[in-house]
């Protein structure tokens, strides 16, 4: 049974947006950035565009917005806390450093 993480069958991986070639793989995919970057006078590898990514590709992304999102959600109410007097920026900003992604978000953000 297949779903929305799964690989389209029969579709490339990637096509290249300078020249337009189509490549099955990610290590083709590579291998022609590799390729162009070598051949190019300018230091630039040919960009491509990945039209039908991995299962793996897949999952990462929608973990990235996930965890993304529950970042963000998390901040929303830390920042009310602060806001709303109950405790101060420091003691949230102490509280937060054992969650390394989460301190930098927070240190990122305009609070
Ligand atoms: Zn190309």
């Amino acid at each position: 049974m297949s779903n929305r993480f799964d690989q389209k069958p029969g579709m490339d991986y990637a096509r290249c947006k300078d020249c337009g070639v189509t490549v099955s793989t990610r290590r083709e995919a590579d291998e022609h950035m590799n390729a162009t970057l070598e051949q190019s006078e300018t230091r630039h590898s040919h960009t491509m565009f990945i039209q039908n990514p991995t299962r793996p590709e897949r999952i990462r992304s929608r973990v990235s917005d996930l965890v993304g999102d529950t970042i963000n959600d998390a901040l929303e109410e830390l920042c009310s806390l602060v806001r709303g007097g109950q405790i101060s920026h420091e003691e949230a900003t102490t509280a937060i450093s054992e969650w390394p992604d989460f301190r930098t978000a927070w240190d990122e953000g305009d609070f």
